[in-house]
């Protein structure tokens, strides 16, 4: 195998799979990519419900866990992250969500020409495929995202009567112009099938002879020439290789690998270096700090009307979704759990949305199977009601626990550490109480299965808040874009501060979590991160 490429990519995840088809669109340049997860040709993978089987497992999930975290009352948090071809692509919930528009100008407003929202939209639309109720298609792009609402479970329309009621917005796209209102969530699935980033970007460039995709190849240390990225080590097979870049090595490892591995490469916080004995290349006091999540919390409910729990619960019941899945392709396997929810302001004085929700038609309960947890759906009729604070103010950090590459970071979210946080989490507890108090879930509503928000005091939903709420999956900003080197990792071409020819190209570069679900901005960082690249002069 040739072991001189021009571009290396680590990581074949969301950003990762747009670099690998970008970079080597144009047949001139050698690009390798490094995987350290493997293929994505399983079936829980290719199924959209198959989000449950793969949460837990090992074989396509890094299944991290936070360091014990005082906004949680001292509890860890898990956190899955998919390693495999699409990366977490592969196994998340699929709701496809750009984010509010005043998101991306903030990131320009802080400092990143070049990244305001008028500057960003043209990189959606260059990946986006929307096709629409009716089978129309909006845009030429390869990524493919499916307008379902019609298949969505019909206890839903309860949500959105309740929403009416409450006097909220509707909304048909939370990527139209305005990201407001509730609505079914556009998801990336067509004909029964998830769409992933590896599905839409780097499967239809594997047969370009200038890319060499290699899975199962753990990245472990970047190398440099002086501070010039020129090389990558990487464990594969158990035996320790090298490959060489000309031109640049690119990180897209995620929000969790790619600090770890800038840190274990000698680029990151020099006190943390020193700690573990690595050669320091660059003292870069960023890396790893500005750690961001959205946290969430769900409200469970008995229905007094069939949801998708009495569809999946029972055996027989699973084995006719089965049938119909695989005879059509349609039905509750070939959607997402996450079905209706939307972006609403919790006042109305807000300028813009500053609450998530989601409105799952399903409630489960892990369990196991052959050994392995799994998320299985409960044995009564019910549903899901559940918030998250879209701009989270919270920063966190993570940092190597050790000079060995295979061992996990230590992360530290900091969930909830500013008033404001707090203030929205009693904010979505209000709403939450207003909605089940609408006529149109009251008379759904069996009885709650867990915590009765009905019953909280602002305090106690906060207190179980902490006690019960999740990370919705979108770390991001570990490796922050910004003017400078003190407080950000890579400049507004997502260069990496203080040594030549790396870039970091995924979630962690963002400035700021955006107000919504996070693979949409994340592959748009790569069509504008391919575009950086290819402009470079060498
Ligand atoms: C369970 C779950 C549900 C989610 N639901 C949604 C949703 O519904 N909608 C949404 O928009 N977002 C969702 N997200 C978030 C979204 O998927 C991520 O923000 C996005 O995929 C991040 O892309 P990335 O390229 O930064 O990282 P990833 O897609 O995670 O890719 C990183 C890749 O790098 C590989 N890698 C890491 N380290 C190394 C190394 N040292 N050597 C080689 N390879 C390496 C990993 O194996 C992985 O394949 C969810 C995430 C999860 C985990």
């Amino acid at each position: 195998m040739p072991q001189d490429f021009d571009y290396i990519v680590i990581g074949a995840g969301s950003a990762g799979c747009v670099l690998a088809n970008r970079l080597s669109e144009n047949g001139r340049y050698r690009v390798l990519v490094l995987e350290a997860g493997g293929s994505d040709r399983r079936f829980w993978i290719r199924v959209p419900i198959g989000y449950g089987r793969t949460f837990f497992d090992e074989r396509v999930n890094w299944r991290y866990q936070t360091e014990p975290d005082d906004g949680l009352v001292g509890r860890r948090s898990y956190w899955p992250r998919g390693k495999a071809l699409g990366g977490s692509s592969s196994i998340n919930a699929l709701c496809y969500v750009r984010g509010q528009p005043a998101d991306f100008d903030e990131w320009e407003a802080r400092g990143n020409p070049g990244w305001a929202w008028r500057d960003v939209q043209p990189y959606f639309e260059r990946s986006e495929c929307m096709i629409q109720a009716d089978g129309r298609r909006l845009g030429n792009g390869p990524l493919l995202v499916s307008d379902l609402r019609k298949e969505y479970h019909p206890v839903s329309q309860q949500f959105l009567h309740a929403a009416t009621q409450l006097g909220l917005p509707v909304s048909d796209d939370f990527n139209g112009a305005r990201c407001e209102g509730v609505g079914g969530y556009r998801i990336t699935v067509h004909n029964g099938l998830r769409c992933s980033a590896a599905d839409a970007f780097l499967r239809p460039a594997l047969r370009r002879e200038n890319l060499q995709v290699l899975t199962r190849a753990h990245a472990t240390r970047i190398l440099f020439d002086g501070r010039r990225a020129h090389a990558v080590e990487y464990v594969r097979d158990g035996r320790l290789q090298t490959a060489r870049a000309h031109r640049e090595v690119i990180l897209s490892g995620g929000a969790i690998n790619s600090p770890q591995l800038l840190q274990l490469s000698g680029v990151g916080p020099a006190p943390l270096l020193r700690r573990h004995a690595i050669d320091l290349v660059a003292d870069a006091p960023a890396v790893g700090r500005n750690l961001q999540d959205h946290l969430g919390v769900d409200y469970f409910y008995r229905s007094r009307v069939p949801t998708l729990n009495d569809e999946l619960h029972p055996w027989w019941g699973k084995l006719w979704a089965g049938m119909r899945y695989v005879c059509t392709r349609r039905g509750p396997l070939a959607l997402s759990v996450n079905q209706f929810g939307g972006f609403v302001r919790s006042n109305p004085g807000l300028e813009r949305p500053d609450l998530q929700l989601y409105f799952n038609p399903i409630t489960y309960t892990r369990t196991f199977r052959n050994r392995r947890p799994l998320l299985n759906p409960d044995g009564f009729s019910g549903f899901v009601l559940s918030f998250q604070p879209c701009r989270p103010t919270s920063r966190g950090h993570l940092e190597i626990a050790s000079g060995d590459a295979l061992q996990p970071p230590r992360i530290f979210p900091r969930y909830l550490s500013t008033n404001r946080d707090i203030e929205d989490v009693v904010a979505g507890g209000r709403l939450m109480r207003e909605f089940v108090r609408t006529p149109a879930l009251r008379s759904i509503i069996e009885a709650p299965a867990g915590v009765d928000v009905e019953r909280l005091s602002d305090d106690q939903v906060v207190e179980d808040f902490r006690q019960r709420a999740s990370t919705v999956f979108h770390p991001v900003g570990t490796c922050a874009m910004g003017p400078d080197s003190a407080t950000a990792v890579v400049d507004n071409e997502l260069r990496v501060y203080g040594v030549q020819s790396l870039r970091v190209v995924d979630a962690s570069v963002f400035p700021a979590v955006t107000s919504g679900n996070t693979n949409a901005p994340t592959i748009m960082v790569a069509q504008k991160g391919a575009e950086c690249i290819l402009r470079e002069r060498h």
